[in-house]
């Protein structure tokens, strides 16, 4: 679908509004054109996004379960009437195929307000009872307040739904901030907010993190904070939350680890690490980057991996078959790419496939298999998010389990291997969100995604995030024995 016109208004009080701040250019990765400009929020505008947050939590919490319901039913119904336009907008300010906008994203985007919408019908907690002589206890699940919600760049409608979609059923109210790289279908979806909850509910403001993020976190009326970013990110919200007693639910990068065994179904291996490890560009904290391969299969699967890898077609959003697009931005191609030049300057490394740039004007950089990496690189310890995929032998399973769980991340992880026995131990052992056996990257709406260590805390989906989003309170009435 053509693009007649780009949104760029916030959404204040349930009115659509120009920012008042600094204007910021919207690139076309693909292109490096500008698309548009977007003007970040005021200091006014974020005050009076939060009045409107804060004004809008009473009659919004008290809403039954099943009156919010509805509208988190309507707002999946909308964002499937829109489909095609919030598609072609995602993957216009994103770089990505529009395919995989239209196919991948925008039905997982409406299935997460559908759940929350069920979801938030079926809350179970504690019975209530005497739990002391002549005094009945329950439980009450509450909402919190005002919810300031930071999204990224990387899957911007979808990380709004995975904060929106728990926080309004549960009956907070949230003011979001999409990343200033990739406002478009947030403000997009702004507009059909309007039309749908009542003012105040969802607010939208736009900019950078240090001018409209890190102040709105500050608003002492803000209870808790999201974040779905950077861990350096992560910990400035901490820092900023730890002076008010905020609450934070911190989604933060990761180092997908894909263990090999020897008994692998290499085949399967090739094709899920040429899919997962390079969907998105490789923009994904669950991206399957980090391979440990047994030392029987390591020589078969380099070899077929980066022949797989160099046939993906990259290419711009509407491409016939292109199957990855471009990085965000110039600076992130730059930083993938240098990751890349020193880890190609090791000896004992080989670059088996992409490791440059392309000629192009976009921020374009080859699917790369970075062969013969050792636990120490920095390409094995760090997070690329871009389409890089390292591989390292292992002797056994022991050694992969210790060089899996040597890593300041814990986000998402797999094993691939016959027997699901061995497979049911290895898991059982790391330190991971989330371990996948004989696939990566899948997730679905029922179940929790979040990390441990430095890859944050708190769920996204799930009944786990409903928690997140609320508090539990004890209610205890005295009574005759
Ligand atoms: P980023 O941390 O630079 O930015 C994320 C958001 O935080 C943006 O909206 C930004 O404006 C805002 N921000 C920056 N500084 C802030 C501050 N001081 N106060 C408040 N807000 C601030 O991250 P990014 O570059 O947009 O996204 C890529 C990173 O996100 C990667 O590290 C990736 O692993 C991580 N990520 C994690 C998940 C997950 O689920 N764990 C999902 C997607 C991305």
């Amino acid at each position: 679908m053509a693009i007649q016109r780009f949104p760029t208004q916030l959404l204040i009080n349930g009115t659509t509004v120009n920012g008042e701040g600094r204007a910021e250019p919207i690139l076309n990765p693909s292109t490096g054109d500008v698309l548009c400009e977007v003007r970040e929020a005021s200091a006014d505008q974020l005050r009076q996004a939060v009045d409107a947050a804060q004004a809008a939590f009473p009659a919004w919490s008290a809403l039954s379960p099943k009156d919010r319901s509805a509208y988190l039913l309507t707002i999946a119904d909308t964002i499937e009437a829109h489909g095609d336009e919030l598609a072609s907008l995602e993957s216009l300010n994103c770089g990505k195929p529009l395919s995989a906008a239209r196919n991948d994203e925008i039905p997982a985007i409406a299935d997460v307000y559908r759940f929350f919408a069920g979801a938030i019908r079926n809350m179970m907690g504690a019975l209530a009872g005497e739990y002391l002589p002549g005094h009945t206890s329950m439980i009450r699940r509450d909402p919190l307040g005002v919810v300031a919600s930071i999204a990224p760049w990387n899957y911007p409608l979808m990380m709004a739904a995975w904060k929106l979609g728990p926080a309004i059923a549960m009956g907070n109210t949230v003011v979001l901030k999409p990343s200033e790289m990739t406002p478009l279908t947030t403000l997009r979806f702004g507009e059909l907010l309007a039309n749908i909850l009542p003012p105040g509910v969802v607010n939208i403001v736009c900019g950078r993190g240090d001018s409209v993020g890190a102040p709105l976190i500050r608003d002492p009326r803000i209870r808790m904070a999201s974040l779905t970013g950077d861990v350096s990110t992560g910990s400035k919200i901490i820092e900023a939350a730890a002076r008010g007693i905020k609450r934070t639910h911190l989604e933060l990068g990761g180092k997908a680890p894909v263990i090999v065994l020897d008994d692998a179904d290499i085949a399967s291996v090739v094709e899920g690490v040429r899919t997962f490890g390079y969907y998105n560009a490789g923009q994904d904290c669950t991206a399957a980057c980090r391979i440990y391969a047994g030392e029987k299969i390591y020589e078969r699967l380099v070899a077929d991996l980066s022949s797989a890898v160099s046939s993906i077609k990259v290419g711009t959003q509407q491409e016939p078959g292109v199957e990855m697009g471009p990085l965000i931005s110039a600076r992130q191609r730059d930083r993938v790419a240098s990751f890349v030049d020193r880890a190609s300057q090791l000896p004992h490394v080989e670059i088996t496939a992409g490791g440059s740039t392309s000629n192009s004007k976009g921020f374009f950089y080859k699917p790369t298999v970075v062969a013969g990496a050792l636990q120490d690189d920095e390409i094995v310890r760090s997070e690329v998010f871009g389409p890089v995929v390292s591989v390292t032998r292992i002797k056994d399973a022991e050694q992969a389990i210790s060089f899996a769980n040597d890593s300041e991340y814990g986000l998402a992880s797999s094993v691939w291997t016959q027997d699901m026995g061995v497979a049911m131990k290895i898991a059982s052992r790391l330190q991971y969100g989330c371990t996948w056996v004989n696939t990566h990257f899948m997730l679905v709406s029922e179940m929790p995604h979040g990390g441990v260590k430095h890859s944050g805390y708190g769920k996204d989906m799930s009944v786990y995030a409903l928690e997140d989003y609320s508090c539990a309170r004890h209610i205890m009435v005295k009574h005759a024995l």
